[in-house]
C-alpha cells in the first residue's frame, strides 16, 4: 500500500500540515478554484477545487495505453452514433423502462424521421479507467465507462500539474516533481470547438455552454479562454433562457437573444435531474433539430450509455464497428472489465443467479450519470430480489468490480480535517474529434485526468463531493 516513492515523506506529519497550507495557495495561485457549494452561482467566494496533497504513481505503461486507445474510442462512438438500428437493437430493452432513456430516445426517432440538418458532429468524450490488480503485482487498465456528454475537469486539470510540481519541489523531491506531465485537455476541446465553428461558416456565430447552478465554472472557463484566444465568441445560457430567448429561423438556425449559434456544447443534460420543467425538453429537441452543431448531438449522447457499454462487450459487436481493424478490436477490447445483460431471457437470468451469489464481485449500474448511483455488495442483493421477475431489471447493466491498488494520500477539502486515507484513483483521458459528412477532419487524445477517492467510499466522482484532483507520476 506504498506510494512508493514518497512514503517517508508521507508519513512525516509536521511536513505534511506545512505543505497542505502551500498546496491549498498554490491551487489558488493557478486557479485551481471552484466556487462554494453555498454560493454556486457567484464567485464572490470562491476556493480551491479539491486535490490530493502528492501526486499518484501510475505505471507507464498502462497510461500510454490508455492514451493510445482513445483514437479508437473515439472513432467508436462516432460509428455508434450514426448506426441507428445497432441504437434502437440496444437499448430496445432500456428504453421500456427507463424513462430518463426513454425521453432521449424518443429525441432521437424524432431526428431520424425528419433528417438532421447538420452534417458536422463534434465529439468530446472523456473514457475512464482503473488499474485492476493481477496478482502478479502488475496492474491492467479496464474501462469504468465513458462519459459522451458534458465529459468534466478539462480545464482544472490543465492547471493542476504546476500545483503538484510545486508541492514535490517544496518538499525536497525536485526530480518527481520533473516527472509530472503537462497537460492541456482545455486547449484540445477547444480545439475541437473550434474546428466545429469554423466549419459551421459564419465569423458572427456564438459557442453556447449550456449550464446550470454551477460550482465548477472555472473549469468551464479555461474552455472558453481557448474560445477567445482565437476570437470566437462563447456565451453562458441555460434551458430556461433558450425557452425564453431562442428560436430557429426557416432555415432551421438556432438564434439565441438575437445571435445566431453555431456550436451548442452541453455542460449540462445529462441527468433528469438537469430537466426541471417540461420546457427544458423542448429546448433539447429544439436545439436538436436546429442546424447548429450539437456536442453531444442525441445520438452520440445515447452511445454513451451503460447499456451500449454492456453490449459493446459482446462477442463479434466491436468487429462490426471495425471490420478492417483488428487491431483497433483488440487495443479497445483490452480495456473491457466483464459486463453482463440483465435483458429477459436466459442469459439475463444467469446474470441474476452469478450477482445474487457473489455481490462483491460485482457493480450494478442503472443508466445515470454524475456520480453516486450505482449499487454496491448487500444492497445489490436487495434490487436484484425486489426486480428480478419483471422487465425493471432490464434498466441495469452488471459489471466485474475493479479492484485497483490503495495507496496513502492526503486529500485536501475545504470541509474535511487533514488525514492520511487510503485511496483508490482512476484515470481520464480526453477524445476530441470532429467529422463532416464522411470525412473526419479531427480525431484526438487531448489530455488526462486522475482522480482520486478514499477506498471507504465505492462511488462518487468530484462534483458528487467524493473524489478529488489529482496527476498522475509516472514509474
Ligand atoms: P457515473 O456516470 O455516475 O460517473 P461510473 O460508471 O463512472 O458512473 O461510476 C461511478 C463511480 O463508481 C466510478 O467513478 C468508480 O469510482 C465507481 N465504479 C464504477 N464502476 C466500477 C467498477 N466496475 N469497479 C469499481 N468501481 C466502479
Ligand atoms: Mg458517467
Ligand atoms: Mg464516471
Amino acid at each position: 500500500m506504498a506510494q512508493g516513492i514518497l512514503e517517508e515523506v508521507l508519513m512525516n506529519t509536521a511536513l505534511v500540515e506545512d505543505l497542505a497550507e502551500v498546496a491549498k495557495d498554490e491551487a489558488l495561485l493557478q486557479g485551481v478554484v471552484m466556487r462554494t457549494r453555498e454560493t454556486p452561482n457567484s464567485s464572490e467566494l470562491v476556493t480551491y477545487a479539491p486535490l490530493t496533497l502528492f501526486p499518484t504513481s501510475v505505471p507507464k505503461a498502462v497510461f500510454l495505453q490508455a492514451l493510445a486507445v482513445q483514437t479508437h474510442y473515439n472513432t467508436l462512438v462516432d460509428r455508434i452514433s450514426q448506426d441507428s438500428d445497432f441504437l434502437k437493437e440496444a437499448l430496445a430493452s432500456t428504453i421500456e423502462v427507463d424513462d430518463f432513456t426513454a425521453r432521449l430516445f424518443r429525441i432521437y426517432q424524432q431526428i431520424l424521421k425528419e433528417g438532421r440538418s447538420q452534417s458536422i458532429v463534434l465529439g468530446l468524450n472523456r473514457s475512464d479507467y482503473m488499474l485492476d490488480q493481477r496478482d502478479d503485482g502488475t496492474s491492467s487498465l479496464k474501462q469504468i465507462e465513458i462519459n459522451t456528454i458534458a465529459a468534466c475537469f478539462g480545464g482544472l486539470s490543465s492547471r493542476t500539474p504546476d500545483v503538484h510540481r510545486h508541492v514535490l519541489k517544496v518538499a525536497g523531491r525536485l526530480e518527481e516533481s520533473q516527472h509530472i506531465l503537462d497537460n492541456n485537455p482545455a486547449a484540445g476541446l477547444a480545439q475541437g470547438i473550434a474546428k466545429a465553428w469554423e466549419l459551421y461558416g459564419s465569423e458572427r456565430a456564438v459557442i453556447v455552454f449550456l449550464v446550470e447552478e454551477n460550482p465548477e465554472i472555472f473549469d468551464h472557463r479555461y474552455v472558453e479562454k481557448e474560445l477567445w484566444k482565437r476570437n470566437i465568441r462563447s456565451i453562458r445560457r441555460r434551458f430556461d433562457d433558450v425557452s425564453r430567448t431562442g428560436s430557429l429561423d426557416q432555415d432551421k438556425r438556432l438564434f439565441i437573444d438575437g445571435l445566431e449559434v453555431a456550436v451548442v456544447y452541453f455542460r449540462t443534460g445529462f441527468m433528469p435531474q438537469n430537466y426541471t420543467t417540461e420546457q427544458s425538453w423542448d429546448v433539447r429537441l429544439m436545439m436538436e433539430c436546429s442546424r447548429a452543431v450539437k456536442c453531444p448531438d442525441i445520438s452520440t449522447h445515447l452511445a454513451g450509455t451503460k447499456k451500449v457499454q454492456q453490449v459493446l462487450a459482446r462477442p463479434g459487436v466491436l468487429e462490426k464497428f471495425f471490420p478492417d481493424q483488428p487491431q483497433a478490436v483488440e487495443l479497445i477490447r483490452a480495456t473491457f472489465a466483464g459486463l453482463y445483460t440483465l435483458d429477459m431471457g436466459p442469459e439475463g437470468d444467469k446474470t441474476v443467479a452469478m450477482a445474487l451469489a457473489e455481490p462483491d464481485r460485482f457493480v450494478l449500474k442503472p443508466q445515470r450519470e454524475g456520480g453516486g448511483n450505482n449499487i454496491y455488495g448487500s444492497e445489490i442483493c436487495q434490487v436484484l430480489e425486489a426486480v428480478k421477475d419483471s422487465t425493471e431489471r432490464t434498466a441495469y447493466i452488471l459489471m466485474d468490480k475493479i479492484h485497483p491498488a490503495p495507496v496513502h494520500n492526503y486529500l485536501l477539502r475545504r470541509d474535511a480535517p487533514l488525514k492520511m486515507s487510503t485511496c483508490l484513483s482512476e484515470l481520464g483521458v480526453f477524445g476530441a474529434y470532429v467529422r463532416r459528412g464522411e470525412d473526419m477532419v479531427m480525431n484526438e487524445c487531448v489530455g488526462h485526468l486522475l482522480r482520486t477517492k478514499s477506498s471507504e467510499h465505492s462511488d462518487g466522482g468530484v462534483a458528487a463531493g467524493v473524489a478529488v484532483l489529482d496527476n498522475p507520476l509516472l514509474i
